[in-house]
């Protein structure tokens, strides 16, 4: 009779675990490590993506020049975020933002321009 009790014991904590590390992998895992995902930063023209640019290989501040046929763009890449440097645009609202976080975008609207950070990059290639 004890050693049935026994069994019965080791089957409960056996599915406690096993319940309880699904909950983790499925639950807690995608909380805790949605934000480090790798975040992608993806130049976006006139509709379409143009280039992305991987923040999880960056290894240097990386400055890009988006040219268009209003103007252009130079883009700071860095760890500190995102940010417009120099543009050709009149308002020059692009230079006054700096996006750090997935999901932020910097709009150019005179150059037709979107720079967005995205939380993961669902593109296989990455062009440069
Ligand atoms: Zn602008």
């Amino acid at each position: 009779m004890s050693k049935i009790k026994f069994t019965l014991g080791d089957k409960l904590i056996f599915a406690i675990l096993v319940a309880g590390s699904l909950f983790w992998i499925i639950v807690i895992n995608p909380i805790i490590f949605a934000d480090t995902e790798p975040q992608v930063v993806q130049l976006i023209q006139g509709g379409e993506v143009k280039a992305e640019y991987s923040l999880e290989t960056l290894m240097r501040e990386e400055q890009i020049r988006v040219e268009s046929e209003a103007g252009y763009n130079v883009i700071k890449i860095s760890e500190e975020g995102v940010s417009v440097i120099s543009a050709s645009c009149p308002d020059q609202l692009c230079m006054t933002t700096r996006i750090t976080h997935a999901n932020q975008s910097i709009v150019c609207l005179p150059n037709k321009l979107i720079i967005k950070i995205k939380g993961k990059a669902e593109v296989d290639e990455i062009v440069y």
